[in-house]
């Protein structure tokens, strides 16, 4: 069974959809157009130089981009505008990384971040920049990546404006977060800073919903008067690793995880005795058990402490049944108005059939169905297909049905089986569509796709090999994490007659 999430990378905003069997088959793929190549320059640098720098532009993870000799300079924390004393950090063949000595003319753009730490750990790549420019910004990653792998006809695409949020902080309904003791003896519970095994202590957090922040930091301090085994890396002992709690944004439910490196939870009864007298707003406790050093966050199995075992989000007059390791969108607030965006560019007809691929707890399917004739999704998490149906159960849906496998698998399946859907909701993890998909879906030809992409890059790719066959109508980014930068979009398409 595939692990749900690995901690491999750094900061929080990644946990989107980096697990999943995400194996393109690349070699198969025909491009139209690739990527152009620059000549390298021939430039002397060396690791600590310095010159001035202005930057030209923002690339797609956030950094600020200039051009010494000719050669791009990649340079996180600088804006758009300013003119910094860039100080090389590392030399690559056909570009330079950066960091900033100094600003001499500074964006009249640039904010203070409200995190101390945000130049340190990932997730935080825009919060130095105000909230209409980081909208902008959204909307041009979409656009440079168009412009990189250039689909057809993507000079004339409808690229309509970032739909971003009125508040664009407290909106994480999850923190997920690493513990360990330091030199002190103190526990600590945060984010690695980037590049490192280097635990950065959070003890607060402007993008997590609030009630995140104060079930964490109170965990904590119970683990610390109780004096309990935190897990050591190097060591490979202790018990207690990471700390996870998820809140619902429209119903009271939290739901705190410990993971741990076996089954004992020392202290157990105090700890939860303590958790029910000081944390009255966890509803939920459980313990996912992921033995030895791994890079993945969560293990195999998950064991019911106290409370529920599942916590309920509400979505579009429809309940959510989630458990500890189903996929939910981070961002609850946005994620009504990228599922109404979805909605909108499917504009399903009574009667319709679709499908709803990398469906996860069955979100999106679940809300088309009052509409749809028929829904059908798949997943490759067990739980979330477990959930997904349950979900449909529980809200007195009997036209969906979840399937476990891969996308690229199931619907030739259910093809081949006689079901032709009319409309086809595709929101892959972040490497995009698998190569059989996109054959299947240009064999199949429904009249309607969406595509619901967490990642430019691989939307753009796998557009241009859509848009043999499909018109793009528009694309409508969405911004789902705010401070970071992360880019959502829902992509509209209909099939060339
Ligand atoms: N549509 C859902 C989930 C999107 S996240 C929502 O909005 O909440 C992407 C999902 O794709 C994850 O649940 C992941 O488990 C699943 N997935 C990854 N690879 C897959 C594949 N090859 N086929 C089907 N699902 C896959």
């Amino acid at each position: 069974m595939p692990n749900y999430e690995s901690k491999n990378h750094r900061g929080f905003h990644n946990d989107r959809r980096q697990h999943g069997a995400g194996n393109r088959s690349q070699s198969t793929r025909n491009y139209r157009s690739k990527p152009r190549r620059r000549e390298t320059p021939q430039v002397q640098v060396e690791i600590g130089q310095r010159f001035p720098l202005t930057i030209k532009r923002m690339g797609i993870n956030g950094e600020g981009i200039g051009y010494y000799k000719r050669m791009a300079v990649f340079i996180p924390g600088a804006l758009t505008g300013e003119e910094v004393v860039a100080e090389v950090t590392s030399v690559a063949t056909r570009y330079l990384r950066a960091k900033v000595h100094r600003i001499r003319q500074t964006s009249p753009h640039r904010v203070d971040p409200r995190d101390s730490y945000a130049d340190q750990v990932g997730g935080f790549e825009l919060e130095h920049l105000d909230y209409p420019e980081q909208l902008k910004f959204k909307k041009d990653v979409v656009a440079q990546s168009l412009e990189r792998y250039q689909p057809a006809g993507y000079k004339h695409y409808d690229l309509r404006p970032t739909l971003g949020m009125d508040d664009p902080y407290g909106y994480r309904n999850k923190a997920q977060f690493q513990v360990r003791r330091n030199a002190a003896g103190q526990v600590e519970a945060g984010l690695y800073a980037e590049r490192s095994h280097d635990l950065v202590d959070l003890p607060t957090c402007s993008v997590q919903m609030p009630v995140t922040m104060h079930v964490m930091r109170a965990v904590v301090a119970m683990l610390q008067d109780l004096d309990m085994p935190i897990y050591d890396e190097e060591q490979g002992s202790g018990i207690v690793k990471t700390l996870v709690v998820r809140a619902a944004a429209h119903t009271d439910d939290v739901q705190l995880v410990f993971i741990t490196n076996s089954t004992k939870l020392p202290h157990k009864h105090e700890l939860l005795t303590r958790i029910a007298a000081e944390l009255p707003e966890v509803t939920s406790v459980m313990q996912n058990i992921n033995p030895g050093k791994t890079s993945l966050v969560w293990g195999d199995e998950t064991q019911h402490l106290a409370g529920a075992e599942a916590i309920t989000e509400k979505l579009d007059g429809l309940a959510f049944k989630l458990s500890a390791r189903a996929f939910l969108q981070l961002n609850p607030y946005q994620m009504e108005i990228l599922y109404a965006e979805a909605k909108k560019a499917l504009d399903l007809q009574p009667g319709e059939t679709v499908v709803d691929a990398y469906s996860g707890i069955g979100t999106i399917g679940l809300s088309l169905a009052s509409v749809a004739e028929e829904v059908r999704g798949m997943d490759v998490i067990p739980e979330a297909v477990a959930d997904a149906n349950e979900n449909a159960a529980a809200n007195g849906i009997t036209n969906a049905h979840y399937e476990l496998g891969t996308a690229e698998d199931l619907l030739p399946k259910w093809v081949m089986a006689g079901f032709h859907p009319d409309a086809i909701v595709v929101d892959p993890p972040r490497t995009g569509l698998d190569g059989t998909l996109i054959e299947t879906i240009l064999a199949v030809r429904p009249p309607k796709l969406v595509y619901i992409s967490c990642n430019p890059s691989t939307l753009a790719k796998d557009l241009v090999e859509l848009a043999h066959d499909y018109r793009v109508d528009y694309i409508q980014s969405v911004d789902m994490m705010p401070q970071t930068a992360r880019c959502e979009a829902v992509v509209k398409l209909s099939r060339r007659q």
